[in-house]
């Protein structure tokens, strides 16, 4: 049996903020801005959760950990993905693989996709290479070619045996 699941999620930059890094699949980036989010705003995890439990037919995130929640506060949205992927692995689903996009005009994340991935593989518990991650830019148009944030796009092949 196989199931699929796509996420999206949209962060902005906080223009305020003296925080400079942002976090993207639990690795920390040094940045000219944070990202505004009630967690520790990784959009990148956000997607790919909302993906998992798109594919587990759950709803989505903020159903899970709604952001109202004040335990929510600054959390590590890696370990939510951990809650996440025990929800799978728990109704027997296991990840067939991970294809993300992330689309930001910067800062440029070619040299950080390695580390990103393999952080992810590591809080999934599968392979490096069942998580794809890529980055684009969209050519200076858009909300994100502005630079005023960054989205996410997440799609997940669940199997079960
Ligand atoms: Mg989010």
């Amino acid at each position: 049996m196989i199931r699929i699941g796509n996420g999206i999620d949209v962060h902005r930059f906080d223009t305020e903020a003296g925080d400079k890094a942002i976090v993207l699949g639990g690795i920390s980036i040094p940045h000219t801005h944070a990202l505004l989010a009630h967690s520790d705003g990784d959009v990148l995890t956000h997607a790919l959760m909302d993906a998992l439990l798109g594919a587990l037919g759950l709803g989505d995130i903020g159903q899970h950990f709604p952001d109202t929640v004040e335990k929510y506060r600054d959390v590590s949205s890696m370990s939510l993905l951990d809650e996440v992927m025990n929800k799978v692995n728990d109704s027997g689903w296991q990840l067939g693989n991970a294809d993300i996009t992330v689309v930001a005009q910067a800062p440029r994340l070619s040299r950080h996709i390695e580390s990103i991935k393999n952080s992810l593989a590591a809080g999934m518990k599968v392979a490096a290479d069942l998580v794809s991650v890529k980055a684009t830019t969209s050519e200076g148009l858009g909300f994100t070619g502005r630079g005023e944030g960054i989205a996410v796009l997440a799609t997940v092949l669940l199997t079960k045996p």
